[in-house]
C-alpha cells in the first residue's frame, strides 16, 4: 500500500483486530459479509443444507427489522435459537453520549472494543438524513487544518463497528421497520458519507463489507449512489473503491499547487496532485451522472484567492466534478481561519462561471462540534501543542 522507501512520510501504521473473539467467547454476527456468516453458522453445526437459508433468514433480523436478540428470530426453532445465543452475538458499539445541536444535527460518542471512542454525526436535510460515519480512530494522517489529525491513537475500525454505525443510528431515529406496518418509503438515513473520523482507504476491507452490508437489498438497502466515500487521496486504493464498493467518490483536494497540498494535505508529499488528478481521471465509475466530488476548505489567506479558483478548474478539466466548498470549521487550536463569507462566494463565482457545480458546505452542528472535520475523540484531549501544529503545517509561529 504505502512504499517502504525511508523518505515516504505516510505510515500505516494501525491495529486491526481479529474478527473472530478467542476460545470461547461469542463472534459477533455483524458485520460478517454473507459468506463469512455462512462459515460461521456451519462452523457451528448448522447443516450444510441448511446454511444458505439460515443466512437469508439471520440477516433479515439483523439488518432489515434491527433485532438484537435471538430469541426475537421467530422463523427458526427453539433450538437453534439457543445455539446461536450460545454461540454468537449480535453486538454493537456502545453509545456514550448523544447531543443534539440547535440545528437537528445529531452527534453520537461511541465507545468500542478497548474503550477508544469514535463519533458519528447524523445530519437531517429537507429530503435526506446523511449519516457521517467514521473508519478509524483518529487518523495516521495529519492534515494539519483536521481536528481528527492532531489525534494520535489510531486503530481501525472493523467491519461491524462501521456498519453498527449505520444501525445505531436507526435505534435512535426509530427507524427500524415495524412488522405488519405499511412499507414507508421515506429514509431518515437515507445517505451515508465516509467522512467522519479517519481515512478510509486506510482501511479498505473493513470499509468494503461494512458498505456491502449497507447496500445489500435484503437488509438497510441503501443504493450504492447514496453512499459517499471521502478520501484524502490514497492514490494505489482509489481505482479500487469503484471495482470493489461501488459507491461515490470525494477527495480532499484542498489546494491547486504541491507546495501548498504538501502543508494542507500532507499525503500530497506522496502522491501529488499530478498523480492524484491522473487515477482520478482514469476512475472506472467516472461519468456524468457520478462525478467526483472534490471537497476543497476555505482557508483565509491560504487557499481562497481568485489564482486558486482559476487553477483550480484548470486542473480538473476534463473530469466530470462538482466542488464542494467547506467553509473551514475551527476548531481550538487550529492554525487557520474560516475564509471570509464573500471571498468563500467570489471563489465559488468563479468555479461555476467554469462550468461546475459549486456548492458552499453549510456549516452543520456547530455548536456540538459536530461539523467536519471537528470530530476528535473525548478522551483525546490531549492534543499536539499549538506550536507542534504550526510546525506541521510549515507555519512559522507568532
Ligand atoms: N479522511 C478522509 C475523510 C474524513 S474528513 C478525507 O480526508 O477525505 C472529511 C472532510 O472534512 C475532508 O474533506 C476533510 O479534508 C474535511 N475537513 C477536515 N477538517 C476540516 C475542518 N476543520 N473544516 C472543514 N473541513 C475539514
Ligand atoms: Fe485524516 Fe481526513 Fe483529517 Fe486528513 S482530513 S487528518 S485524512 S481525517
Amino acid at each position: 500500500m504505502t512504499d517502504e522507501s525511508p523518505s515516504a512520510p505516510i505510515t500505516q501504521d494501525v491495529v486491526t483486530i481479529p474478527r473472530k473473539l478467542p476460545e470461547g467467547g461469542r463472534v459477533n454476527l455483524v458485520g460478517l459479509t454473507r459468506d463469512a456468516l455462512h462459515d460461521a453458522l456451519v462452523g457451528a453445526g448448522t447443516p450444510d443444507r441448511q446454511a444458505k437459508m439460515r443466512v437469508g433468514q439471520i440477516w433479515q433480523w439483523i439488518y432489515h427489522w434491527g433485532v438484537r436478540d435471538f430469541a426475537a428470530m421467530t422463523n427458526l426453532s427453539k433450538d437453534y435459537r439457543a445455539l446461536l445465543a450460545e454461540k454468537f452475538e449480535i453486538a454493537l458499539p456502545e453509545v456514550v453520549t448523544r447531543q443534539v445541536s440547535a440545528d437537528g444535527t445529531r452527534k453520537y460518542l461511541l465507545r468500542i472494543a478497548g474503550g477508544h471512542e469514535v463519533e458519528t454525526v447524523y445530519i437531517p436535510e429537507e429530503n435526506r438524513g446523511t449519516l457521517c460515519i467514521s473508519s478509524q480512530v483518529g487518523c495516521t494522517l495529519t492534515c494539519s487544518f483536521c481536528h481528527t489529525g492532531t489525534q494520535k491513537l489510531v486503530r481501525n475500525l472493523t467491519a461491524a463497528e462501521i456498519v453498527g454505525q449505520v444501525m445505531l443510528a436507526r435505534d435512535d431515529l426509530g427507524e427500524w421497520p415495524e412488522p405488519g406496518a405499511p412499507k414507508d418509503e421515506s429514509r431518515l438515513v437515507s445517505n451515508v458519507v465516509l467522512m467522519g473520523m479517519g481515512e478510509p482507504l486506510y482501511n479498505f476491507e473493513n470499509v468494503r463489507d461494512a458498505m456491502k452490508i449497507v447496500m445489500d437489498g435484503e437488509g438497510l438497502t441503501l443504493s450504492r449512489r447514496r453512499i459517499t466515500l471521502s478520501t484524502s487521496g490514497v492514490v494505489p486504493e482509489i481505482a479500487r473503491a469503484a471495482e470493489e464498493i461501488g459507491c461515490l467518490l470525494a477527495v480532499s483536494f484542498h489546494a491547486t499547487t504541491d507546495e501548498v497540498r504538501d502543508r494542507l494535505v500532507p499525503i500530497n508529499k506522496r502522491w501529488n496532485i499530478e498523480t492524484l488528478l491522473n487515477t482520478l481521471r482514469d476512475y472506472p465509475r467516472l461519468s456524468n451522472s457520478e462525478r467526483i466530488t472534490f471537497e476543497y476548505v476555505m482557508l483565509k489567506g491560504v487557499n481562497d484567492s481568485d489564482e486558486d479558483a482559476k487553477r483550480l478548474v484548470k486542473l480538473i478539466r476534463g473530469i466530470p466534478a462538482k466542488i464542494n466548498l467547506i467553509p473551514f470549521n475551527e476548531w481550538p487550536g487550529a492554525p487557520y481561519e474560516r475564509s471570509d463569507w464573500e471571498r468563500i462566494e467570489a471563489f465559488a463565482d468563479i468555479v461555476y462561471k467554469a462550468g461546475y457545480a459549486s456548492p458552499i458546505r453549510t456549516p452543520r452542528g456547530e455548536d456540538i462540534m459536530a461539523a467536519c472535520g471537528q470530530l476528535k475523540s473525548a478522551t483525546e484531549r490531549a492534543r499536539k501543542s499549538r506550536a507542534a501544529i504550526a510546525a506541521e503545517a510549515g507555519l512559522a509561529e507568532g
